[in-house]
This record gives C-alpha cells, structure tokens and sequence, in this order.
C-alpha cells in the first residue's frame, strides 16, 4: 500500500527528531583519520553508487508496476493480494534507495552526490505518492462485509489484515469525494499558522544584546539562552539573559496568542468536518487512542507534583540559592567531569543488559561489534544521535560520541532501539514490523533505566552517584513533568475554542501561570515573564498534542521495569517474556492494545504513579548521596 511508505518514511524522521541530544560543542577531526570499526560500514546496504543505481531503476519500475494496478483491487482476493504483495516488495526495496544516500549525507552533510542523489529519491517518493493516491480510496469501495469474507477466505491477505481493519475503521470519518474535495482546497491555507509562526520566531525574531557580569557580551538567542542556562554558576547572569530572551516574545505576545488561537481554530474546524466530538478525540484517532489516556496523564500528574517540589527545594538548598527561579533548574549542582572512553561505554551497555537475557545480550553485542554505529563526530557530520532501521540489513545507529555520562546513555537509549527494530523485524511479516512513536521510547527508556541500575550496583563514588541519579532525575524532570504541562496546556486551550470561548495573550498567560503554581507550588518564585513560555515550544504551532507521547512512553518503561525488578522465580519470567514480547510485536497492533498485553493500561493512573514513585525515591537518594558530601 503506498501510504505504508510514506508513513515509515515520515517514522523515520519522527524517531530521529525524538532522539536529538542536542548539538555537542566538540573538536570536529578528519573522517579519514578515523578506526573503520567506529564508522558505518553501508556496503552491507550497497556496494557501490552502482549498485544503488540499479536498486533506484528497479524502484522505479515497481512503482510504474504498481501504478498500473489502478482499477484492478476490486476485481477479488487474489487480484487484491497480487497488488499489496508488489507494494510491500516495493516498500522493502525502497529501505535501501532511501537510507544509502540519506547515511552518506548524515556522514558528511557537503557530500554533493550523496546530495543530489537523496533528492531523486524523494522526488521520486512524492511523485509514487500522486501516482498512488487512489489505492486507499478503491479499497475503500468494497463492501466492508466482502473485504471481510476476503480476509476469511485467503490466506495470503493475513498479513495485511490489520493495516486493512485499519483503514475500514477510519472511513467513518472520511468524507464523500465532494466534500473531501473541498477540504483539500484548504490544505495549504491550514498550515499556513504554522508558516507565520516560524516567520516570526525565526526570520523576523530580533533577540537583543545582553551584558553578563564578567563583561561579556551575549545574544539572546534560543542556544544562547539555554547554554547560559546550563554553564552560568552567577544567578544574575541567568536572570539577565532569561529577562531578555522572554521579553522577545512577551513584545510579541498579542500577534502570538493570534496564532495560536488560529491553530486551535482550524484544528476544531477539522475535528467537526470529520464527525469528531473534540480535537482531542481527533487528533487520537490515528493510533486509535482514546481520549482517556490523554485526561489521566494530565489529571494524574497534577495531584502528584510534590515530588517535582521535593526536589526542586532540594536543588535550591544544595545550590545555597535564597530565592529560586525557573531560570536556575539547569545549572549543575556538582562539578563532576568524568570522562568515559567509548570501549567502556560499550562494555557496560553490554552488561546492564543481562537481566533481558542471553539472546538479547548477544544481539547488543552484535550492534557493538563495528559497522553498525558511526560513532565519533567528524567534519561535516550532522549532529544529535538516532538509530534507523533498514529492513533486510541491519538497524545503523548514529552517535556523536563526546565521552561524558549523558553519552554513555544515549549510547544504551540507541541500542534499546536497535534490538527493538531487530527483534520487530524477525518475529513480524514485512507489513506489521514497524512499530509507532508510540512504543518506540519504552524500549529505549527501559534500557537507559537497566544502565542507571547497574551503574548505581557498581559505583560508591558519591559523585559519580550523585551525576548518575540526576542524569536520570533530569530525564523524568524534562521528559514527563514538563511535556505533561504543556499537553495540559494544550487541551486547556484547544477546549476554550471548542467552547466558543475567547483567546487571548492575557487568557494564555492565566493558564500558563496556573499550570506553574500547580506544579512548583512555593518551591520555586514565579516570574511572571514566564506565563509567556507558551509562545516559545514550537511543538504546539507546529504538531498539536504530540508531546504528551514523551510522558506516556516513559510511564509505560517504568510500569513494566518495576514489574520485572518486583517479581521473582517464574513470574519474573513471564513479566520479562510480556516486556520481551511487545518488542517482538512490532506494529501489529494499536499500541494501547500492545502495551496492554505487557501489563501496561494508560487509560488508568497506575503507569504515571509508577514513574512519578520512582521520580520521587530517585529525589530521596539524590539526598542521601548529597548528605554523604
Ligand atoms: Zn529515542
């Protein structure tokens, strides 16, 4: 099916944005100075550009051939098998067109072949898109009740099973041809908030010039202000720069709030087009959500920020701060450095991964071996870290390696990925291997959670205990507290709109500060500046209600970890053979029903609570530690 291309292509990109560390400032060297054995080795994808050239010819002769399918789907079963089996031998062949060009610019970004020849790719990408755009719809025109009967009666139609269920459960909010029609007469003019957005934010934004106590002279930008954020042990400093780079968007706040209300605007224009109760329910529907999950992770985190307050006072104490702002939650609380060679970061990756076995344990070490991770930064190379798959080879993973511990995690975060996209990969037909966003993170969560324990089990440097429990106290703090804010905030929003209620600057800034109060309570001073942290997280102009996904794959890896470290004997093997289970599914289910199957039902507060505990003991032996100084 085409539109099984585009959405693993658009995955790809996903699981990547998810995956960004940020831009680590390091020596860039000479990629040819660099051991083989740290490098991808992408002739196991293709030889040559040779042969990457057959494979695009190849590709595109698929294409025509499927092209040519048009009016045959509904001639019966074996008709219908034919043209799914040719799309799915397309959609694997097009792994490899895709990914050899793509990994040879991510290695170097000036590689003008490389270049020029990813573009062919997806220009031929999009033109398979147009040519195929009447797959879904001459499906569609058989009767549910024959498609029924088909799936009963041909085995060969088993593996497209759900992806077919899929799309029958979808039609109900699927316009007839008129009306669908129209609606796309406006698809350019809805992303059109989204444009004036980054015009402003981008092209047309104007930081100003700041002077910090030592004499120097800063720009307000985003980077700036987060660097000066994390490095800047003087408080005035950080309130300087932060004062600065809010009041950018505070001159702006009334165009802002414009935009935004624009955004919910169309997006309850659309969810009502579509037959949908709220924007919420619409936006779900593509993973078959239900709204519930959504309310009980905002629900539940509200009643449980006193852990988040706990710590936050802690931090204010260790620091000697009298008053503590927003702006000093960055700034570490010790000056450990430690450094770790890349052999020793494999090594206990490696080991932390035991409690999953010797069959996952081999595979880790197979990922290690060489060829499979491009591991150091070089000249050209792109930065930030991911793991992709390439269906018939081997999932690559990308690291910029700088040897610090946040690194040493994001090397155990990758591998969580690899051996998830292995293990989908082996135990799924080609059509339900790819999983979701969805899932993705709770099996590299899961294994950043494994290293966090083995390391603490290996270490009694207070120190280096102490960076460990931040490391991992920092990740729930900004992975699930904070995206849990915002996805509050936005349903906040999005349900004045449905209910005809007016939004304004002053409106947002209520719910911001509202939001603030009931998660840092008198822990924290609230600045006012702050409410206008709304105009400032692209994610809402850009992909409403998609961050809530960070907070619920982290609940989901700490329910099932604290399953498995709970039991014993043979239930410890069954929790572990559910968890191990979920990987081995891939996408051949919804993910709520997949995560239900491992234990895990986010229609309730139990994964939240689960991660909010271990949030709350981590805190408490952050202070232990401290105590030990
Ligand atoms: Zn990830």
């Amino acid at each position: 099916m085409g539109y099984n291309l585009t959405k693993r292509v658009l995955l790809t990109v996903i699981v990547s944005a998810l995956c960004a560390f940020g831009l680590q400032a390091q020596q860039s060297s000479d990629r040819d100075s660099i051991d083989a054995k740290y490098k991808w080795d992408l002739t196991e994808i293709y030889q040559n550009w040779d042969e990457w050239e057959a494979g695009f010819a190849k590709l595109e002769k698929m294409m025509d051939e499927v092209a040519a399918l048009k009016g045959t789907l509904t001639k019966g079963p074996d008709a219908l098998f034919h043209a799914l089996k040719l799309s799915e031998d397309l959609d694997m062949l097009s792994y490899l067109v895709f990914r050899y060009p793509q990994f040879h610019r991510v290695i170097n970004g000036n590689d003008q072949n490389a270049t020029a020849q990813f573009q062919r790719v997806n220009i031929l990408f999009s033109k398979f898109g147009t040519a195929t755009a009447w797959i879904n719809p001459e499906m569609l025109t058989i009767p549910w009740e024959t498609m029924k009967q088909w799936l009963e009666t041909t085995p060969g139609l088993e593996p497209f099973r759900f992806d077919i269920e899929d799309l029958y459960r979808q039609q109900a909010h699927v316009l007839d041809e008129e009306k669908e029609k129209i609606i796309s007469y406006y698809s350019g003019f809805n992303q059109t908030p989204r444009t004036i957005y980054e015009d402003l934010s981008t092209a047309d934004i104007d930081y100003p010039t700041v002077t910090l106590s030592d004499g120097s002279e800063v720009k307000a930008t985003m980077g700036n202000y987060s660097r000066v954020l994390a490095t800047n042990m003087n408080q005035a400093d950080r309130k300087t720069i932060f004062e600065a780079h809010y009041n950018t968007y505070k001159a702006n706040k009334n165009t802002y709030a414009s935009i935004y209300n624009s955004i919910c605007q169309r997006d309850w224009a659309n969810a009502q087009a579509r037959n949908y109760n709220s924007t919420l329910e619409a936006n779900l529907d593509n993973n078959n959500i239900p709204v519930a999950v959504y309310e009980n992770l905002v629900n539940t985190v509200r009643e449980n920020t006193a852990p988040l307050q706990k710590f936050t006072k802690l931090r204010a104490k260790v620091l000697g701060l009298e008053e503590y702002h927003q702006y000093d939650g960055s700034i570490p609380i010790t000056d450990y450095n430690e450094t770790y060679p890349y052999e020793d970061a494999t090594k206990m990756v490696l080991e932390s991964v035991a409690p999953l076995g010797d069959d996952y344990q081999k595979r880790v070490a197979t990922a290690l071996q060489g060829g499979w991770i491009d591991v150091f930064e070089n000249t050209g190379k792109q930065p930030g870290a991911f793991s992709a798959g390439v269906y018939g080879v081997h999932p690559y993973m990308m690291l910029n390696y700088n040897e610090t511990m946040n690194y040493v995690f994001t090397l155990g975060h990758e591998i969580g990925h690899t051996i998830h996209t292995m293990l989908a990969n082996e135990n799924q037909p080609f059509s339900t291997s790819s999983y979701t966003l969805f899932v993705a993170e709770v099996a590299s969560t899961f294994n950043e959670r494994l290293l966090l324990d083995y390391w603490l089990d290996k270490t009694d440097n207070p120190k280096e205990r102490i960076a460990l429990l931040l490391q991992a106290i920092n990740n729930i703090q900004g992975t699930f507290y904070f995206q849990s804010l915002l996805a509050d905030y936005e349903l906040q929003v999005h349900k004045l709109v449905e209910q005809g209620k007016p939004v304004t600057a002053e409106v947002l800034n209520r719910i911001m500060k509202d939001l603030f109060t009931t998660y840092y309570g008198d822990s924290a001073v609230h600045d006012d500046l702050m409410d206008v942290v709304w105009a400032r997280i692209s994610h809402f102009y850009r992909v409403p209600y998609y961050v809530y996904q960070y907070a619920t794959c982290f609940a989901s890896s700490a329910l099932i970890y604290d399953d498995i470290k709970a039991k014993t004997g043979s239930e410890k093997e069954e929790a572990l053979d559910r968890y191990l289970n979920l990987l081995k599914s891939g996408g051949n289910d919804y993910p709520m029903n997949q995560l239900m199957k491992a234990g895990v039902d986010l229609s309730t507060p139990a994964p939240y609570l689960a991660i909010i505990n271990q949030f709350d003991k981590l805190v408490d032996q952050l202070e232990v530690e401290i105590n030990k100084l």
